[in-house]
């Protein structure tokens, strides 16, 4: 059986206070939730060590929201995989559509930066996702795949099995449209196909969440679907409340 994850990608929001709050908030209302969901929450850098330090013993886990693609030296306003992992963060999202969009990330530099977070002992939550002129076109399943073979394919097996994939279709976030609970079924059917073709078995043990625009009145029904293993989840996260209504979209 697979986990179910709920992850919470506060992007540049809160101040360190605001984040401890947020992040006690939300471990204070974690016991209303099914047992069966894993709460991580992806604060900004400058929160990570406080929020490490207020979810300790909570079951709550943190991520941050990006790593360095190089392992240490001259690299002015970058943080390393190893001084994240130092704080005791267990997770890293990589890939996300506004790193890739705004920040020039490509497979290059994701494949350096997934090599150093799992080097590191993170787990990487990698992003893919295709915009909106990709999905009217057709080519969701295509951009897709490319991202999966161009970064993942490149993990040992050992690697692979620390992976958590997730699917945000650009065009559903922060938009308020969400994927359909069929639109999401059929590309998170299609990645694990994906995952399948190269790792084998071990596809059936990878998390595949689901984000664009979840919150607590969609959530039940995407999760619902078999291979949509959780969210990740943005400005819903930055409320206490939504994030444990989304975590409830699984049934205690
Ligand atoms: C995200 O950016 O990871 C995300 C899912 O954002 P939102 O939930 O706000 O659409």
């Amino acid at each position: 059986m697979r986990r179910k994850i709920v992850a919470g990608n506060w992007k540049m929001n809160t101040t360190p206070v605001e984040g401890v709050e947020l992040a006690k908030a939300v471990a204070a209302g974690k016991g209303e939730v099914c047992p069966c969901v894993d709460f991580i929450v992806a604060p900004p850098f400058t929160h990570l060590s406080e929020v490490v330090k207020a979810t300790r013993g909570t079951g709550i886990a943190v991520s941050a929201q990006n790593c360095a693609d190089e392992a240490k030296g001259a690299y002015t306003g970058e943080v390393s995989a190893a001084m994240i992992a130092s704080l005791g963060v267990e997770y890293v999202i990589l890939g996300h559509s506004e790193r890739r969009q705004y920040y020039g990330e490509t497979s290059a530099t994701l494949n350096k930066k997934m090599a150093l977070a799992l080097a590191n002992g993170l787990r990487p939550i990698y992003c893919v996702g295709e915009n909106l002129a990709e999905r009217e076109a057709g080519k969701h399943l295509d951009v897709v795949t490319a991202q999966i073979e161009e970064v993942v394919y490149n993990l040992t097996p050992e690697q692979f099995a620390n992976v958590i994939v997730a699917y945000e279709p650009v065009w559903a976030i922060g938009t308020g449209k969400t994927a359909t609970a069929e639109q999401a079924q059929e590309i998170h059917a299609h990645i694990r196909e994906v995952l399948r073709k190269k790792f084998g078995a071990a596809a059936e043990q990878t998390p595949i969440l689901y984000g664009g625009s979840c919150k607590p009145s969609n959530a039940a029904e995407l999760f619902a679907k078999p291979d949509v293993d959780g969210g990740l989840i943005g400005g819903a996260s930055l409320v206490a409340a939504d994030f444990l209504a989304i975590g409830k979209g699984f049934a205690k």
